[in-house]
């Protein structure tokens, strides 16, 4: 990458890109080994390939109590979510080693402290409730009593679930510089892609050179759509339906919070750290149940200034298939009523899946229903 191509993309949240990448410590196995759960081994390879820059490690308590809150790091600059590891007791040397549950060692830690926090504030604050039925609150509740702070350094990446779609902050922000791309908007998604959210990301790529698709494909909640069915839905909505040029599809290796709001800013940063200078915000972004309001992901934007995060979220309505516009639409843009527009409920729709009914084609692809019709039969 030269600096003339790159420097026209956004800077990366505090300006560097981190690389906490490096050697493997000849006494690395000699040291303490630390177990990290699937959602901390996500985190530590984000940490790794700087898509959570500035961070170069588990946050220590003055960052997390920052964070917590008041959705800033102590330097001020936005940071929506803690990135910490939990523990059972506090480790004997200034060393540690980081493993996954088959003992597998990916990183060193340099122990800076260890701090006590509370479960149910940092769900309240965080998620805004303190139900263990909400899943990301779940997962905090069933963490280890005390987190462990210091910066990693990683030796070992993890395999990636999707070798064709993993990329580093540093390599979408290459393609892109390649491309002649300046503004991208980045697409967070969980979901197989219908016709709603296509339209989604087609208005807001009017507006910007490039698109990078980036589903999440970390931890999600058992009753969503497995991810390698996912993503066999976005390699056909994108064989038949977008602009290769103009969009890319990458995979973002995060674990999923369904911390609505706050994951929101905290996937905003992320993407930002990728390169995008927009991001696409939907209604309830993030968000499960009931816990969020329609607009919450949308309106806590506002708690910051525009210059402060820099990437633009670029916030969406709900949209639909419209019969008498004749076209798809949203709420803003549709003065028909509920009668004139195509919607399928959640359930609905899995009830004709696993029929094998193929959903109107105002609703989603055939191509796409294809797919899922075929997941559901296995
Ligand atoms: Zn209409």
């Amino acid at each position: 990458m030269s600096p003339e191509t790159t420097g026209k993309l956004i800077k990366p949240h505090g300006g560097v890109l981190v690389d906490r990448c490096g050697e493997r410590p000849a006494d690395v196995e000699s040291l303490e080994h630390v177990t990290l759960s699937s959602k901390e081994l996500a985190d530590l390879e984000m940490i790794a390939n700087g898509a959570l820059s500035p961070l170069e490690g588990f946050m220590g308590r003055e960052t997390y109590e920052s964070v917590v809150e008041s959705m800033r790091l102590p330097d001020s600059l936005p940071w929506a979510l803690p990135v910490c590891l939990s523990v059972d007791t506090a480790p004997s040397g200034d060393r540690v080693a980081l493993a996954d549950e088959s003992g597998r060692l990916f990183a060193v830690l340099e122990v800076e402290e260890l701090f006590d926090y509370d479960k149910e504030r940092e769900a309240e604050r965080c998620f805004r409730t303190t139900d263990a039925a909400h899943p990301g609150v779940a997962v905090v509740y069933a963490q280890r009593a005390h987190y462990l702070a210091g910066r990693v350094t990683v030796f070992e990446r993890q395999a990636p679930p999707f070798p064709e779609l993993a990329r580093d902050p540093a390599e979408t922000r290459a393609i892109f510089a390649e491309r002649g791309w300046k503004r991208v908007v980045g697409f967070q998604t969980r979901n197989p892609i219908h016709r709603a959210h296509e339209y989604l990301t087609k208005v807001a790529l009017e507006t910007v050179d490039g698109l990078l698709i980036h589903p999440l494909v970390g931890d999600t909640k058992a009753d969503d759509v497995p991810t390698e069915v996912r993503v066999e839905c976005y390699r056909r909505l994108l064989e038949g339906y977008y602009p290769l040029d103009r969009v890319l599809i990458s995979a973002f290796p995060a674990a999923m919070r369904y911390a609505g709001p706050r994951e929101a800013i905290w996937h905003a940063i992320c993407r930002k750290n990728y390169g995008c200078s927009h991001f696409i915000v939907g209604r309830d972004h993030a968000g499960v149940g009931d816990y969020y309001g329609t607009y919450d992901a949308q309106l806590i934007f506002d708690e910051f200034a525009p210059h402060e995060l820099d990437i633009e979220p670029m916030m969406f309505e709900h949209s639909f298939w419209c019969t008498k516009c004749g076209s798809m639409a949203s709420t803003k843009s549709c003065p028909h009523g509920a009668e004139d527009r195509v919607f399928l409920s959640g359930t609905k729709v899995r009830e004709m899946l696993a029929a094998g009914d193929v959903p109107p084609v105002e609703f989603t692809r055939p191509e796409v229903a294809e797919v899922l019709i075929e997941a559901y039969r296995r």
